[in-house]
Parts: C-alpha cells; structure tokens; sequence
C-alpha cells in the first residue's frame, strides 16, 4: 500500500484488524510504504480490505494498493515486523496534525496521567514534519531525542494494540518538554503554573509570545480593542487582518456565518486559518480586521493552545506569526529573545526545538470547495500528484511570498511559505529548507526551473546554482506556471484555455502580464488575448499608491488629466509629475495586469490612495460588494473584448475604455460604492468570458483553468465559473496548491517535466 502510511499509526490498525479477522501474516515499512501479508480464505480477506479502507486511521491516506497472491505458508499468527528501510524513500515524514478527541480528553481528564501535559499526542496527532530533523521519521531524528522516554510512555510505544504505539513525539509529564514563561529581558517569570500565568495575563491585555508548532505566535486578547491596537504598532503591522484563534466550533460559530463545507475545514486536521463571514457586532475588536468583513479564523491544534482556552474567560485569542514585517516567523528561543522584547510583554517558552519552520496555513471555501491561500502547516511536505514522470527538478517559484517545489516520478513536494527572498533571513529559511526537503525525499535536482523575470531574486537564485553545478536550467513564463499548475492538478494533458489573472508577472514581451488569456498545453502556451495595456507610473511604486495606477488607467482610456486628478485626488504637482512620467515613459512599464486594474478602480470608488498589504484594495472592493447581487445591471461595465478582423492576429485586446466611463458616470451620479464595486466585478467576469468564448470559436477548446492571484477574489471566481459553466464550458479551479504565487513552483515543475517529456518522445 501506497501513500501517507507511515507515521500515522497505519501498523497498528492493521495489526488489529487482522488478528480480529483472524488473520496471519505481517505488515512492516518498505521504502515506498507497506506490505502487508495476509494469510486465511479468501473472503475474509476481502472483508479485510474493505474494513481497512473504512476504518484507516484519521492521517492515513491510501493513494495505491498492489495486490498478488501467494502459496500459504501455514502461518497462524500475525506479526509487526521492524522497518528496515533501505534505498530511496517515497513516503518521507508526515504533516503536523491538530491534537485529535482522544488526547483531547486526556488533557482534560484530572485522574488522567497527562492531564494538562502541553505536549501529550499519539500516532493519530501531534508535531510530524516540525520537529523531523531528518529521515527516516523515527525518534532519534527529531527534536524528542533529547527526551528518553519513561518506562510507561516506552510501553505505551513498544505495544501494537496501543494508540501510541511507535508516536515518535510520545511524552508525559515525567519524560517529556516542559513550558516557562519569561520576561523579555530573559529572566524567569515565578509562577505556580506559568499556562494559568499567562492566561492571566492576557486577560489583563497584555501581548505575549507563545512558542508553537511550527513557530512563536504573538497573542493577545482579541475582544480587547486597546491591546490589539497596541500589538499592531508594536508589529509596524496597519490593516493587515489579524488571525483568532477560538475555543472550538460552537465558539466559530457564534462570531461567523459558516457554511458546511468552512466548518469541516476548521476541524480537518492541518487546522487552517479559514476566511469566513463575520457576523455583526461579535464582540470581536475592529482593529482585528479592519474595513473587510470577513475574519481569519482557526481552532486550537495544539494541546498548549486548548489549555488556555480551557479558561471560561478566554474567548478569542489574536494569534498572529510572531515576526517583524516580512522577515519569516520566529521558532528558535534566543531568536525570539532577540527578535520580540520590543513588541511583547512575556514570552511562553517550552524546550521543545522546531527544527522546521512553518507559518499557518490558510484557506477559504471558494465555489463551495476549499482552496488553499498558503500552504503550510498541515499540509507540508505532504505530496501533490504530477501527471507525468519528472525528472529531479527543483523550481524555485516566484518573488515575494516564494514557495519552492521539489519533484520527481510523479509527485511534486512543494516547501512551505518562505516568504519573501529579499529578506536576508528569507533566503536563509530557503536554503536550509531546499537542504531538508531535498533531503527527506533523497532527491538530487537535476534540472533548475525559474521565472522568466531576469530581476527576480530567484531567477538569480537558480541560474547561479545551476551554472556552479552545470545543471539544465529551463525559464517559465509566470502566467503559464500558473495555468499549468491548474492543469497539473486536475491531470489535464488535453490543450485548454487558461485565464491567468494576476499582480504582476514578466511577459515574452519583456511588459508586465497579468490579465491574460491563454491557450495552454502543460509544455508551451499562446497568448490569444490580454487586458489593455497600461502604464504603471514609478513601477514598484504604483503597486504600493494604487492612486498613480488609477491615474494612469483613467489618463489610459482618455480621461483627461484634470478629470484624473479629480478623481483620484492626486494634487497639482503630483498630476503633472506623474503625466509627464506616463508621457515620457520615465520607470512607466506597461502592464496588462487585472490585479492593478482592481487597485484603480478600487482607488477611485474606496477614494483609497495608499495600501498596507499586499492586495488589500481588491480584497476591500470584493468586501465592499458582498451583499450585492452578481447580476450586470448595466452593460457599459462589460470591458469591450473585440474580435480582430484577421483571426490570424494574436493577440487581441480586452479594453477597459468604456468600463471606467460607467464607473465614473456611476461615482458622479450618486450611485452607492458597493453596487458600483459589485458591478465592476460582474463586468470584468464578462469581459473575460466573452474573450474565452472568443479562444473556443478559435480552437474548439470548451475546458478552461482558472488561476492566478485575483483567484483569491471569491466572487469574480464564482462568477467566472458559474458564467462559463452556462456557456457549457468545463470549468477547473485550483484545490491543492495556491492560485497565486504559492502555487507557481508546482506549475513550474509541471511545465519543465513536460517539456522534457517532448524532447524525449520528439528528438
Ligand atoms: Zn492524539
Ligand atoms: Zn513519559
Ligand atoms: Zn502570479
């Protein structure tokens, strides 16, 4: 059997089920995952198999099952044997998983031997990948090694019948870590129990950092406007939204509307951050998320966080990475020492190592299935499938927000978020994460992957990497990767045609894409048609003032330059400084991107002339519109997507022209900001599905991937799909790896390995 069947108290279930079904034989780990040797009538067998599937343990996952028949041997027992693992390994370390309801109970249970044991878990839960310092996934390779296990936790261990039998992180309050808490001076914070310490101290608004799973978080009370407030200037973090943790589903439930499907995704066992809708005055501070009506929400997963919320009187808990800015989250103790005495009050430490950093991840429901925003925790280094072998590759993705991908045969492992490069410490956390995944999974890169963007630290990166070790180095275009990762997940070999709508992303034009649309295979891509041209006035910098882009769109489409300025409320002098730069071309590149087409029209309907995160117009002009309806009251928001008159000329052009015209017609005519936010977005959905249609006259494709950052953008998914669909397009949206810039090393990967495959089958 293949798949996550190591490390999760697969040999056990086994071991019981087949002495239940009185059956002989042995299970023991093999390279690529078990075998299992059953010996008894056939039916039994049979039986076996189906109560295995139903009954597997809760991380267990089973990708294949070879079957072969054997002589019997006259066994009559059943047997765990010792896993010797020799050669390459396929089934590499776990993902972190959130405590399970067994050691829930324990910790709560005051004749329990763990009872309030910060760190009690068994082989259906507990730190896997965080705490691995490498493979194989066994004791003495993690941070427990330093932990010898007491005679009763070693029992517990060594039985099969035991649900923590072989738990490489087994412990108790003999054997195992301990938590204290100190001042940020360093010194030692005296107190009875430093967890009720804390609590404590929270309730009083104070900002502590809390050693985790994959890093420190910083917490403070998140019904307490003033702390929070006093967090967020202690961070230098403005309007970025805030993560809560709360005490369980009930406790969600009472602060959010939640569908179905968010709330299996809050209790699955990688516990994500989920995006959900807040609901109105629920006692959760403004300062949480400011201006956006949705809140990051998870629930506890590790045994430390479900005792602080043990207390009554804990009822929300900001629980943000503890770090400055964009450099990555803190995990080691002197680390947080040094990085954190300015913003915290108390730091909650345990003598636990991470060994592997690792952010929350964070997904959202999107078109009634979940999505993954960032992916990290939980779901690292678990395998995405390829559709086709690979090579040893490695891609190293994009810009900022990197996530690097590892691949060979047919699975891809993508890193965790490593944040941005530029960062000193971000290209550290990137080189030793390469050296642990490359390791874990014993492959050695054969071929280098990269963006297209010769000014990407990454492209830099890999061509230095390559050439030191005269490896292959193939470039993939940004909006490609980003469709072909689409592609690659849903195992789309047939060509489709690819909307990759996005912030920014060097084209084969040398301007900056983003608004495209693409006929795509996995090796090679057409631009059939793109969003209107721009210029994006200060480069950079028109990213971080979304006003210059509103300008520049307005000046673009024939607005004059007092009506640009009117409109975006730019003065005198910067009218004319940033006409002059759009006229001259001075640092103007052009663009076709629909992220910065959100930005404009965001500035000039919020009035909203500077951003604090990253994607943060679009993500309040989509907040703005949430109530509204998708249908197009009016047809002048539709950008014009016209046919060229020579099929042959590609690529065509999707003009905004007339859109902004209703827009400001609208703002002028007192029309309120969220119908014009909400018929922004139904027209710019139009306006691409027209030009998709436009790609299906053209080529008879009818299946289209949707990919690309502004995929995060639930309603303009929403309405491109449930458009499409009635068009009788077959539509596919990204599942297991990010939309965005997250998902673009795995799309890389798929896009190197098939050309190659080309090259191998077409010499
Ligand atoms: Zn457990
Ligand atoms: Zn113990
Ligand atoms: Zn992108």
């Amino acid at each position: 059997m293949r798949g996550v069947v190591q490390g999760v108290g697969f040999r056990p279930v086994v071991y019981r089920l087949a002495t239940e079904d009185h059956l002989a034989g042995f299970i023991g780990n093999d390279t690529d995952g078990v075998i299992i040797e059953l010996e008894g009538p056939e039916p039994r067998i049979d039986s076996f198999l189906k109560r295995l599937t139903a009954e597997r343990p809760p991380l267990a996952r089973i990708d294949s099952v070879g079957l072969e028949s054997l002589a019997p041997l006259g066994d009559a027992t059943f047997r765990i044997i010792a896993s010797e693992v020799h050669g390459r390994v396929s089934t590499g370390i776990p993902a972190d998983a959130a405590t399970c309801s067994d050691c829930l109970q324990e910790l709560l249970d005051p004749v329990d031997r763990r009872y309030r044991y910060p760190f009690l878990n068994c082989t259906n839960c507990g730190p896997r990948f965080t705490i691995t310092r490498r493979i194989p996934y066994d004791r003495p390779q993690t941070s427990m090694a330093v932990f010898p296990m007491c005679s009763e936790c070693r029992a517990e261990y060594e039985d099969p019948l035991n649900r923590r039998f072989h738990a490489q992180p087994n412990a108790c309050w003999r054997c195992g870590p301990r938590v204290w808490l100190e001042s940020p001076d360093g010194s030692m914070i005296q107190s009875a129990d430093p967890v009720t310490e804390t609590i404590e101290r929270l309730i009083r608004g104070e900002i502590l950092a809390i050693k985790g799973i994959g890093g420190f978080h910083l917490a403070v009370d998140a019904t307490d406007e003033a702390a929070v407030a006093r967090l967020r200037q202690r961070k230098h973090r403005y309007g970025k939204p805030l993560a809560i943790m709360l005490r369980d589903l009930d406790a969600a439930r009472a602060i959010c509307e939640l569908t179905t499907e968010e709330e299996a995704l809050l209790q699955t066992p990688a516990c994500p951050i989920v995006l959900a809708h807040a609901r109105f005055d629920n006692g959760i501070a403004s300062g949480v998320a400011p201006d956006i009506p949705w809140l990051g929400v998870y629930l506890p997963y590790a045994p430390l966080q479900h005792l602080l919320f043990a207390d009554p009187r804990v009822k929300a808990l900001v629980m943000t990475s503890a770090n400055l800015s964009e450099e990555p989250i803190a995990i080691d103790n002197d680390e947080a020492r040094n990085r954190l005495s300015d913003i915290v009050d108390a730091i909650l430490m345990h003598n636990r190592e991470i060994l592997q950093r690792c952010d929350d991840s964070v997904a959202a429901v999107s078109d009634g299935a979940p999505q993954l925003l960032r992916r990290a925790r939980g779901y690292v280094p678990l395998a995405v499938p390829l559709p086709l072998d690979a090579a040893p590759i490695l891609a190293v993705g994009g810009h900022l927000k990197d996530v690097f991908a590892l691949a060979r045969g047919r699975f891809a492992y993508q890193s965790q978020h490593l944040g941005d490069l530029e960062n000193p410490t971000g290209l550290e956390f990137f080189e030793h994460s390469l050296a642990h995944l490359s390791h874990t999974f014993e492959i050695d890169p054969q071929i280098i992957v990269h963006d297209l963007h010769p000014g990407y630290l990454s492209t830099a990166w890999a061509k230095r990497y390559a050439s030191e070790r005269s490896l292959r180095l193939v470039a993939v275009q940004h909006h490609h990767a980003h469709v072909a990762a689409c592609m690659a997940e849903h195992a789309l070999r047939e060509p489709v045609i690819g909307l990759s709508l996005d912030g920014t992303g060097y084209g084969t034009d040398g301007r900056i894409w983003g608004g495209e649309v693409l006929i795509c295979t996995l090796d090679a891509f057409d631009r059939f048609a793109h969003l209107n041209y721009i210029p994006m006035p200060g480069g950079e910098a028109a990213i971080r003032d979304p006003w210059r882009m509103a300008f520049a769109h307005l000046k673009g489409v024939g607005f004059s330059e007092q009506e640009a300025r009117y409109l975006t409320g730019a003065s005198d002098q910067e009218a004319r400084l940033l006409s002059r730069m759009i006229d001259r071309e001075i640092n103007s590149p052009l663009t076709s991107s629909l992220g910065r087409l959100f930005d404009a029209a965001a500035a000039v309907i919020l009035r909203r002339r500077k951003v604090d995160y990253d994607a943060q117009t679009a993500i309040e002009l989509e907040g703005i519109a949430v109530k509204e309806s998708d249908r197009l009251k009016r047809t002048e928001y539709v950008p014009i997507f016209a046919e060229s008159d020579s099929p042959k000329e590609s690529p065509r052009v999707i003009k905004t022209a007339q859109l902004w015209r209703a827009l400001v017609d609208d703002l002028r005519g007192g029309v309120p900001q969220a119908e014009i936010a909400a018929q922004f977005h139904a027209g710019v959905a139009q306006a691409f599905i027209a030009a998709v249609i436009g790609a299906r006259q053209f080529t008879g494709i009818a299946q289209v991937a949707l990919s690309g950052g502004c995929m995060h953008n639930r309603r303009l998914a929403r309405l491109l799909r449930s458009g499409l669909e009635q068009e009788g397009f077959k539509v596919f949206q990204h599942r297991q790896v990010s939309p965005g810039d997250g998902g673009l090393s795995y799309g890389q990967v798929a896009v190197a390995a098939a050309i190659l495959e080309q090259e191998a089958t077409h010499p």
